[in-house]
């Protein structure tokens, strides 16, 4: 029987309109509404888009969105210095900083000078060692997204074999912690894992963040397995985007599977919105 599909998008959309009426409420309340700052810098054309879709959603689920757009010869400390500003903005409730940055900029640095309170993208030093000890404020976008996938579909998390494909600090290392959080048991994997097909065919739970097209084959998935695949890749002479899985063999074997893109893209930005929200809410008392 072919996988089910783990639908990102009307998921997305869910929640996004459960934001909508949140936002609503808070405004009445509060008569301020939630404020997301993104800082923008370089001229990525990949990055320009996701920052315009992120802006977009913000928007349409009634917070602001402010788009700082800054040259790709920016200086660390002039980035730094406009970071520092929005922390002590009190109309900022949310800061984020477009990954990735040009390369003569420090971005963990950057990243570290986001308040804890205002880092709705999770990826601060401060926020991923708080993922680490179990007490995170805001949980880094798209893990969050993944996991919140899983579960809208009320799929046990617990005591499976999780394998994640890819150890960066904004996917791979992020959502192995919180997998290992929510009591997985998790297998790490990366460019000098010896045989990668003996380590995936293991999982229940199979997560690919890896950023190489249709890498993960049918015969390194294991029958049954829910495959998460969060890879986004351009491929010459195609004209879609593809994950990380080869789609058409993860269909044959999986029991559940994002498709690429309306998998786990459209998560992450329900995330942001989400913890912009509750950024807003934190600022107000309200939780
Ligand atoms: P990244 O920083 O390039 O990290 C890729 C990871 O994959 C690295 O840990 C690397 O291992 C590992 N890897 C690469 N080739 C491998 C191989 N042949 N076998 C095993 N492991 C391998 O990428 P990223 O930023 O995490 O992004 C990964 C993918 O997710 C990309 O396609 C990206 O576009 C997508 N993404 C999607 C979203 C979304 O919202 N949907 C958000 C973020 C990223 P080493 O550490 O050993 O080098």
């Amino acid at each position: 029987m072919p996988a089910k599909i783990l639908d990102g998008m009307a998921t997305a959309k869910q929640i996004r309109e459960e934001i909508r009426s949140e936002v609503e409420q808070y405004v009445a309340k509060t008569g301020v509404t939630p404020h997301l700052a993104v800082l923008l810098v370089g001229d990525d054309p990949a990055s320009h888009v996701y920052v315009n879709m992120k802006k977009k959603a913000c928007l349409n689920a009634g917070m602001l969105s402010t788009v700082i757009q800054l040259p790709a010869d920016s200086q660390q400390q002039e980035i730094m210095d406009i970071i520092k500003g929005l922390n002590a903005d009190p109309q900022v409730h949310g800061i984020m900083v477009q990954h990735p940055v040009p390369k003569h900029l420090d971005e963990l640095e950057i990243l570290a000078t986001v308040s804890r309170e205002k880092d709705v993208d999770g990826i601060s030093r401060d926020s991923l060692g708080s993922l680490m000890t179990g007490e995170p404020i805001f949980i880094s976008a798209t893990p969050a997204g993944i996991i919140e996938l899983i579960d809208r579909y009320e799929i046990p998390i617990q005591g499976k074999h999780a394998v994640v494909v890819g150890r960066s600090i904004i996917l791979g290392k992020p959502v192995a912690i919180y997998l290992l959080n929510r009591h997985a048991t998790v297998t790490v994997c990366h460019t000098r894992t010896r045989d990668l097909g003996e380590m995936t065919r293991q999982a229940d739970i199979l997560i690919a963040a890896v950023g190489k097209a249709e890498m993960i084959k049918g015969d390194m998935i294991k029958d049954g397995a829910v495959v998460i695949d969060a890879g986004y890749n351009k491929v010459e002479g195609r004209d879609k985007d593809v994950g990380d899985v080869d789609y058409e063999a993860g269909m044959q074997k999986a029991s559940w599977i994002t498709p690429v893109p309306g998998g786990v893209g459209p998560m992450t930005i329900a995330m942001l919105l989400k913890n912009t929200m509750k950024a807003a809410n934190r600022a107000a008392g309200l939780i």
